[in-house]
C-alpha cells in the first residue's frame, strides 16, 4: 500500500492509480462530452478524481466502488448532490440492467478509470448489458486498448479485440503517461470509446456458439485456424466460408468469425436432427 497526500492508503489489489493531472482530467471529460439529461455510471470513483465533473453536469449519476474506505468520504462529500448514488459494491458482478428503474428509456453512459487487474472480465460482463448502454468511456492499459482497437493482421488482434468489436465500435482516443496517477502504474494507459451497435453489422445465430468458436480460434496463437478449429470445422468447411484454413486466427476479420461460427451451428443442429 502507498499512503498518498489525502490520507487514503493506495490498495494494490483494487488497482488503485488515482489520477493526478487537471488537464488530464478536463481531457476526459472532454471526450466524454457529458450532458444534463445523461445517466452516467462511474465504476471505480477512488477520490472522485472524475466523479466531481460529471456530477456538475449530469442527472444521475451511479457510482460503484468496492473499497471499504472510500465509501465514507464519498458519501460525505457528495450528500448534498441529488445526482449522485453510491453502490458499495463489486462491479464484476454489479446488475447494470437494475440501474434501469429510475428511467426504462434511457441506455446508460458507463465511464472510469478502470482497475486495470479485472479489465478484461469487466468488459465481458459490461458486453451482456450492451443493449442496455449507450456508449463507454475507459481508462486502461494501454496494451489493453491497443487490443480491443486492433484491426486483423495486427500482432494486438485476439480474442478480446474480436469479442468486443462484435459488439462495439472501438475508439482509441488517447496514451496516459504513469506520471499522471499516484502512485504511478508500471505500464502506459489510454482512453477508449466503446459505442454498442444498436444494430450488430453481423449477427451470430448462437453467441455463446460464437464465443467459444472464437476462444478456440485463438487456442494456440502460433496455429493455424484449422488446426486449432479441429473437430469443429474441417479445411473444407473453413474455405466454404471464404477463410484460409492456413491462416491464423489473428488475420480473420469479425465477420469472418461469424460466418465460421454461424456454419458450425448449422452443421451442429443438422447432425442433432439426423
Ligand atoms: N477514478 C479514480 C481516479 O481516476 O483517480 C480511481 C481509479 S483507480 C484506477 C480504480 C478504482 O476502482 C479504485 O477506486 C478501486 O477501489 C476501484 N475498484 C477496484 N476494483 C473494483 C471492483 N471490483 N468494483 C468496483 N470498484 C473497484
Amino acid at each position: 500500500m502507498t499512503k498518498h497526500s489525502g490520507g487514503h492508503k493506495h490498495k494494490k489489489q483494487f488497482g488503485q492509480n488515482f489520477l493526478n493531472n487537471g488537464r488530464i482530467i478536463d481531457q476526459i471529460v472532454a471526450s466524454i462530452q457529458p450532458k444534463t439529461n445523461n445517466h452516467m455510471v462511474e465504476i471505480g470513483p477512488g477520490e472522485a478524481a472524475l466523479t466531481e465533473p460529471l456530477l456538475d453536469v449530469v442527472k444521475r449519476l451511479d457510482i460503484i466502488e468496492i473499497d471499504n474506505d472510500l465509501i465514507a468520504p464519498l458519501k460525505i462529500r457528495f450528500a448534498s448532490k441529488a445526482a449522485f448514488n453510491l453502490h458499495h459494491t463489486d462491479a464484476l458482478t454489479f446488475d447494470y440492467a437494475s440501474l434501469l428503474e429510475f428511467e426504462p428509456d434511457q441506455p446508460l453512459r458507463v465511464v472510469g478509470n478502470l482497475p486495470y487487474n479485472i479489465s478484461s472480465p469487466l468488459l465481458f460482463h459490461l458486453l451482456e448489458y450492451s443493449s442496455q448502454i449507450q456508449d463507454m468511456h475507459f481508462m486502461l492499459q494501454k496494451e489493453v486498448v491497443d487490443r480491443l482497437t486492433a484491426q486483423p493482421g495486427s500482432r494486438a488482434f485476439g480474442r478480446l479485440s474480436v469479442m468486443i468489436q462484435y459488439a462495439c465500435q472501438a475508439e482509441y482516443l488517447f496514451t496516459v503517461g504513469p506520471e499522471n496517477f499516484t502512485p504511478p502504474p508500471k505500464v502506459d494507459s489510454a482512453i477508449v470509446r466503446l459505442v454498442p451497435f444498436q444494430q450488430k453489422p453481423f449477427i451470430a445465430a448462437d453467441e455463446a456458439i460464437f464465443a467459444d468458436l472464437v476462444k478456440q480460434s485463438f487456442a494456440q496463437k502460433r496455429k493455424t485456424l484449422r488446426n486449432n478449429l479441429k473437430g469443429w470445422l474441417d479445411a473444407e468447411q473453413i474455405e466454404n466460408c471464404g477463410v484460409n484454413p492456413g491462416a491464423r486466427a489473428e488475420t480473420i476479420p469479425v465477420e469472418k468469425f461469424v460466418e465460421l461460427a454461424n456454419l458450425y451451428q448449422q452443421i451442429k443442429l443438422q447432425s442433432q436432427a439426423d
